[in-house]
């Protein structure tokens, strides 16, 4: 059967099938896994198959076998974690570049998957508010984006030392300052492990009761520093929303001959939205940012964005010498020498959909619904005798305690959130802050109406009475 045209046409469109019946029961079903990891391993086949099977009966026994497993990341009513719902035009968009098959190297193997990404990478810097200059990498997300900012970063500082860390790399070069607040996400340390600057080698900076960097803190631990130097601010702090002080940091930063990177992986498109824009002042004076496309501008996984005010430290840090010679810069893009892969997906043709179908009012639409429905979480909740809204609610971010401030509060928020999962109604996922298990709300799905708000205040609510009656 293998190769036949009709079973091929076949596979393709049970693909559809299955797929939008899938999306449609996430829609109108249980926001969670219908089943769990131990019980889908225990129902799995792990024997190496010998003989083929035909096409269609292939995919759709990958769909009987994966749907049970399925988070409802896509659902209206799905707060889980800071994550997008991979918008249904992003998807069409990336059925095709799947389809289309096309390896993203160079704009000579496939001129219109360069040029889509030349012009996704105008929209976004547009859209964002950022520098026209920059020049921008499609990665898979924002940890990847992290990475290249900060491999620019390393690059450019070291150089202006007088060192060429691409050349001869980390060993006998000038140490590196690298400054980061305490309350910065685990992928930009992640991502200085993968570097050579080490998660544990940095200045760590004060932050206040919302995850902010102190900025007279800051400036102190700058005033410290001599030579080569690193800041990382964070735009959107994944607990509070909260923004660092990033317009200040840029400014001491520079005065230094430092770089300032900004992990902006859902923050920042608070740029986007005129009513939230304030937030993120004197964000566009960094010296680069790292974003998600998979959050809040809702494209499919994976995607994210690697931008940079300077392109060619940008391009010196990404490419082998042998292969990108700055004389010979054109302003043809070669997408690879933006990115750490060669080979890679089209992500520039589903950024282009997105874009194009949701138009710069529709982002910011988005945006503003998102964090007004936030709120709407937090008075709602806030009444409610027994829970308490930890954050002031800048963004689209929630924390939620239930019970007393100590151990047993732990144990009863832990509770809650459990029966909240198994009702269904909506998901909230839990987390550690300031020392106390908290139940998290994001607000960012396409979908989520303020009906869908009030349905899950009163799961959420209806799940911590009943706690509350059996403790
Ligand atoms: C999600 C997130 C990241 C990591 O992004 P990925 O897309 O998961 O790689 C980094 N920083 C912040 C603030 C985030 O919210």
């Amino acid at each position: 059967m293998t190769g036949d045209p009709a079973d091929i046409r076949d596979a393709l469109m049970r693909a559809v099938g299955r797929a939008l019946a899938w999306r449609e029961s996430v829609a109108h079903g249980p926001q969670r896994p219908l089943k769990g990891y131990a019980e889908i391993r225990a129902s799995a086949d792990f024997s190496t198959p010998e003989d083929g099977l035909g096409a269609e009966s292939t995919i759709a026994a990958l769909a009987d076998f994966a749907e049970p497993g399925l988070n409802a990341m896509t659902g209206p009513r799905f707060f889980g974690w800071v994550i997008g719902a991979s918008h249904p035009v992003g998807v069409a968009a990336d059925w095709m570049t799947a389809a289309w098959g096309q390896n993203t190297g160079n704009h000579h193997a496939t001129p219109s998957a360069a040029v889509a990404e030349e012009i996704a990478a105008r929209w976004l810097l547009d859209i964002l508010r950022l520098p026209s200059g920059c020049s921008v990498g499609f990665v898979t997300g924002a940890t990847m984006a992290n990475f290249v900012g900060l491999a620019a970063a390393r690059s450019r500082v070291l150089r202006d030392a007088g060192w060429d860390v691409e050349r001869d790399g980390l060993f006998g070069a000038p140490p590196i300052d690298v400054l980061i607040g305490d309350d910065a996400h685990t992928t930009v340390f992640a991502a200085l492990q993968m570097l050579g600057l080490g998660h544990e080698r940095v200045k760590s900076v004060p932050t206040d009761a919302a995850g902010r960097i102190l900025p007279g803190e800051f400036a102190k631990i700058v005033a410290g520093c001599g030579g080569p130097l690193i800041a990382v601010a964070q735009a959107g702090q994944i607990n509070t929303g909260a923004f660092d002080p990033v317009g200040v940091m840029a400014d001491a930063v520079h005065a230094r001959g430092g770089w300032l990177h900004v992990d902006g992986a859902f923050g920042l498109w608070a740029r986007a939205c005129p009513e939230k824009a304030g937030l993120a002042d004197g964000v566009d004076r960094a010296d680069s940012w790292a974003t998600d496309g998979h959050k809040w501008l809702q494209t499919p996984y994976d995607c994210g964005y690697a931008i940079v005010a300077h392109p060619e430290d940008h391009r010196r840090a990404m490419t082998a010498a042998a292969t990108y010679l700055p004389s010979e810069a054109t302003d043809e893009r070669d997408p690879s020498h933006l990115v750490p892969e060669l080979s890679r997906r089209s992500r520039g043709f589903a950024t282009w959909a997105v874009i194009r179908h949701l138009g710069r009012k529709g982002i910011a639409e988005m945006v503003a619904r998102h964090c007004r429905q936030a709120s709407r979480f937090a008075e709602a909740l806030g009444r409610e005798p027994g829970i308490a809204v930890i954050n002031e609610v800048v963004l689209n971010q929630v924390i939620v305690r239930f019970g007393p401030d100590d151990e047993d509060g732990d144990r009863l928020t832990e509770r809650v959130i459990a029966r909240i999962q198994s009702d269904g109604v909506c998901f909230a996922g839990g987390g550690r802050w300031r020392g106390r298990w908290v139940m998290r709300l994001s607000v960012i799905s396409w979908p989520t109406t303020d009906e869908d708000v009030a349905l899950s205040v009163a799961a959420i609510i209806g799940a911590w009475r009943a706690v509350r009656q059996s403790a």
